[in-house]
């Protein structure tokens, strides 16, 4: 049955929307949080295991250094106050996708406290995420259910579990409620999101791919009558991977709730997933506060001791962010908001950085990559990281146009050719004698004959009407096969004219 919605914008104007995110991201160690067994994505099940991740009988767990220096480095990010003690705690609960019983997570001692994360929107203003905390975990394994319709445990015959992934550190950060957003929530959302991946990634503590489930969201939302109500009863999307299932989540939770209240209905407090398939979120199972997973402290492990010294050794890790990155290149590249957002938004930023630092100007590198580049990547559904040519490629088609050795014509066939797998720009060229021609003999006798084939061109020129010159380029070029520069061109029918 189909739910009832209110129209988005009709509900933003009667309900004042409040969101909430819990973001689990995978950390890129090279072993699991509490033991040595080594962390790959995809290996064959059950074969990254220790006596730890089975939860055996003795075995001890013992934290993993360089999981909780990730932790504090993206701390630090999050403008965190990094708590001096922190403490590892015991989530009680049954599930076989975790052996030991218990998930090993941080209660009320978190590595990292409060803070703020800035997120730039569409428009170009920055909104304030508040942040609650960002504690480190271990995450479960995976549970795979066979017989039943699409991998659901309903009417499943019998389950698969693959301990791999149980005991892969993970860092939960969590948002305060999220006020102020109106209108613009799903947007925020999602702008969030990217905005902590993007420094994830930078940070180098994450894969980050969403696709991979590195990062996953559980969104929360709610809905009040004004801003000054206390906050409403909120729903909560589990483990949402893509950054479009988290928008449409937000719209979609919010436009049900408001026909819900709407219609004098009460919203229950549950646990929702989103279904790409239906583009609607389902409910789960009804959830109180008062879920009960009895944290305690973990005994096995004695507590962290973060010393200030430690954190100063960290900050003077700590790599360029990409809102300063960003801002940097934009003034260094002398690139306005817009034309620096499309960059962005292409997916473009690294390359055209490296293109730039292989020789090319900013501009040059841009207009490739954002043109021709984009469309073929566009054309064959492929990032433009996938496509079969390297900045230092498109920086030697520039040097080739620099040095008056491609014109623009024959400088697009060229990088066409490098995409179509002809080899490096200089080799195409080569290959299809791409090169205009140098030789100003040759060059001249075209122009003379062009000249003589077109005598009322000849007096319009000569009378100080410079229109007709596109038809003697076009005539030269079309001669010279598109090999001619048509600077030169121009210069030396000047030259015939004047002289
Ligand atoms: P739990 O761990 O049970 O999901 P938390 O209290 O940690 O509960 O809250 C989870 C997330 O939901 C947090 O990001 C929090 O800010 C957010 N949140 C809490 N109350 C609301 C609400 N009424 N509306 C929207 N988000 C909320
Ligand atoms: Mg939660």
């Amino acid at each position: 049955m189909a739910e009832k919605l209110m129209k988005f914008s009709e509900a933003v104007k009667k309900y004042d929307p409040v969101i909430g995110l819990e973001t689990h991201v995978e950390l890129c160690t090279n072993t699991k949080l509490f033991c040595p067994a080594h962390v790959e994505f995809g290996g064959e099940p059950n074969t990254q295991l220790t006596p730890v991740s089975l939860g055996l009988p003795g075995s001890l767990p013992v934290v993993n250094a360089t999981a909780v220096d990730f932790a504090i480095k993206l701390g630090l990010a999050l403008h965190c106050k990094i708590n001096e003690w922190s403490q590892f705690a015991r989530k009680n609960y049954f599930y076989p996708d975790m052996p030991r019983d218990y998930q090993i997570s941080q209660y009320d001692k978190p590595t990292n406290g409060e803070g703020y994360l800035d997120v730039e929107l569409d428009d170009g203003s920055i909104f304030r995420v508040p942040i609650e905390r960002a504690h480190i975990e271990d995450d479960a394994g995976k549970n795979t259910h066979v017989g039943g319709a699409d991998g659901r445990i309903e009417g499943a015959d019998h389950s698969l579990c693959d301990y791999n992934r149980a005991g892969v550190p993970l860092i939960e950060i969590v948002t305060k409620p999220i006020t102020g957003v109106g209108a613009r929530a799903s947007e925020i959302a999602g702008a969030y999101m990217r905005t902590l991946r993007d420094i994830v990634k930078a940070l180098g503590i994450s894969h980050a791919r969403m696709e991979q489930g590195n990062m996953r969201a559980d969104v929360n939302v709610s809905l009040r009558p004004t801003p000054d109500d206390p906050l409403g009863t909120r729903s909560e999307t589990k483990n949402v991977n893509s950054f479009r299932g988290i928008e449409k989540t937000v719209t979609y939770e919010i436009r049900r709730q408001a026909a819900i209240l709407d219609d004098g209905g009460e919203i229950l407090q549950e646990t929702r997933h989103w279904d790409e398939a239906t583009q609607s979120t389902a409910g789960g199972r009804l959830k109180t506060d008062a879920d009960d997973y009895r944290y305690f402290p973990d005994p096995d492990l004695v507590m962290l001791h973060i010393t200030p010294e430690h954190i100063e050794r960290i900050k003077a890790q700590m790599p360029e962010m990409p809102r300063e990155r960003r801002n940097r290149l934009q003034s260094e590249w002398g690139l306005t908001d817009d034309a620096m957002r499309d960059i962005v938004n292409a997916g473009a930023l690294d390359l055209i950085e490296d293109t730039v630092k292989a020789g090319a100007s900013a501009q040059g590198a841009r207009k490739w990559w954002l043109g021709e580049i984009s469309r073929a990547a566009n054309e064959q559904e492929k990032s433009l990281d996938d496509m079969p040519i390297t900045p230092a490629d498109v920086a030697q088609v520039e040097k080739l146009i620099a040095d008056g050795k491609l014109n623009d014509k024959l400088a697009k066939k060229t990088v066409l050719g490098v995409l179509a797998g002809e080899g490096t720009p200089a080799e195409v060229v080569k290959k299809h004698g791409y090169e205009v021609v140098q030789d100003t003999g040759a060059l001249e006798a075209e122009v003379d004959k062009a000249l003589a084939a077109n005598p009322d061109i000849v007096e319009k020129l000569k009378s100080g009407n410079m229109k007709p010159m596109g038809a003697i380029i076009g005539a030269v070029m079309k001669a010279t096969r598109g090999q001619a520069d048509a600077k030169a061109v121009s210069g030396l029918v000047m030259k015939k004219i004047k002289g």
